[in-house]
């Protein structure tokens, strides 16, 4: 089916034991076991069923299915944050002494976990240009796990080359992590040879900006057992389940190893856990991400035509503008809602900018259905020196906007007078 019958139909038809249509919120934290052989086979994964709401919940499951079949993957595992689904999706393969490839264009929340915590805990990540998808290549040695990469990274919103370093990594073993936050449904990295998806689901997924939320995704598509040494997390006996090797213990369910143990080890011991009321909203949300990513791709394009007009403007940032080619390969479906601009009265033009809007709002997120703006340089990348802010994409005059799904007038109305007032 097509995305706009599965964002409303995938993973869930009625509820079994109501009939309801609509998925309801199951805010329970435990689920009555049939028997005690019952119990005793679902904590040895001989059957599977639900437990307890840290593992696994109903409402979080058609949340799962549902973006799984979006994204064209075999399974998902929702967590309780974007944040954590990165740091799951890596610590997954990754133990103390491996390291992990990552593009240098990444959200300053990942490069963090990246450069700070998963270092602390003995994790290395190597981060490369995607300028040149030979760099991974370059920087991989016997203990790489992965490569890591963001579909659309602002604020340089330059396309990242997925089937190509997609390439590089299969033969080795190593299977590419896509963070496709921003363009859920635009692209399908997992049809460009990528093997895992994750998203933030607060961003365009959610849309209404009242849930934080996170989810893995399982291409399904990546021979694990075929790289046993490149990948011993998923290969070699786990002594927290009775010396399981995945790739072996999962082979009835389907090429699933990565997600399941994801599931009942990562899940079970550190405990990220989406809330089922969190994944009901989500859900909710879901049921409309295919008009309203066509609706910001819209607004977006209209918006960078009218930019590229506006004196104050030095230049404008938009995956057409800044990868033509990529964005025609892999966006057929539209571009999304992010738009970079580089004002040339630079901070000060900036601040004022910002502080003349009156229908954007101004915060620190993006993939709202509301018209958002920041200005990097005097918040989200403030604490970077000049030359810091300009490796990462950001000028002083760069302002961020994400443009939403108001009537197009509206929009560029509040951009032109906030621009007026820059002088
Ligand atoms: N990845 C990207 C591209 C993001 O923009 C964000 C949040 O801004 C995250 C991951 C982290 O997601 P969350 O805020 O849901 O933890």
């Amino acid at each position: 089916m097509h995305d706009e019958t599965l964002a409303l139909h995938a993973g869930w038809r009625r509820d079994s034991a109501t009939t309801a249509v609509a998925v309801p919120i199951y805010q329970t934290t435990s689920f009555q076991f049939d028997s005690s052989e019952h119990a005793a086979d679902l904590f040895a994964l001989k059957s599977l069923g639900n437990i307890y709401t840290r593992i696994m919940n109903p409402t979080t499951d058609a949340l799962e299915k549902r973006v799984a079949a979006l994204e064209g993957g075999v399974a998902a595992l929702a967590l309780a944050s974007g944040q954590s689904a990165s740091a799951f999706s890596v610590q997954n393969l990754a133990h103390a002494g491996d390291n992990i490839v990552a593009s240098t264009d990444l959200y300053g929340g990942t490069w963090n976990l990246f450069a700070n915590t998963l270092k602390d805990q003995g994790i290395e990540v190597r981060f490369v240009d995607p300028a040149d998808p030979e760099a991974f290549r370059r920087a991989t040695d016997e203990r790489t796990r992965a490569y890591y990469a963001e579909t659309l990274p602002n604020p340089k919103l330059r396309v990242f080359p997925i089937a190509e370093v997609a390439a590089i990594g299969r033969p080795l073993g190593i299977p590419l992590i896509m963070d496709n936050t921003s363009c859920p449904l635009l692209v399908k990295p997992l049809q460009h040879g990528a093997a895992v998806v994750m998203h933030s689901l607060t961003k365009y997924f959610g849309g209404h900006g009242t849930s934080i939320g996170g989810i893995v995704v399982d291409g399904g598509n990546f021979d694990w057992a075929a790289h046993a040494a490149r990948q011993p997390a998923l290969n070699t006996p786990d002594p927290s389940y009775h010396g399981a090797v995945w790739t072996e213990a999962v082979k009835p369910l389907g090429p699933v190893a990565y997600i399941l143990k994801m599931r009942v080890t990562l899940l079970r011991d550190l405990g990220a856990a989406i809330s089922p009321f969190n994944a009901f909203l989500i859900l909710q949300g879901i049921e409309t991400v295919a008009l309203r990513m066509k609706a910001h791709s819209e607004n977006a394009m209209e918006v960078v035509k009218y930019l590229r007009h506006r004196p104050e403007v030095a230049s404008v940032i938009h995956p057409s503008l800044t990868s033509p080619e990529r964005a025609a390969t892999y966006m057929k479906g539209g571009m999304g809602g992010l738009v970079g601009m580089e004002l040339k009265g630079g901070v000060s033009a900036g601040r004022k900018f910002i502080d003349s809007l009156q229908l954007l709002y101004h915060v620190a997120n993006i993939g709202d259905a509301r018209s958002l703006a920041i200005h990097p340089a005097s918040t989200t990348h403030s604490q970077l020196s000049q030359s810091e802010q300009a490796a990462t994409g950001v000028s002083p005059g760069y302002v961020r906007l994400s443009i939403g799904i108001e009537h197009i007038d509206d929009i560029l109305a509040d951009i032109g007078q906030a621009l007026d007032k820059t002088h």
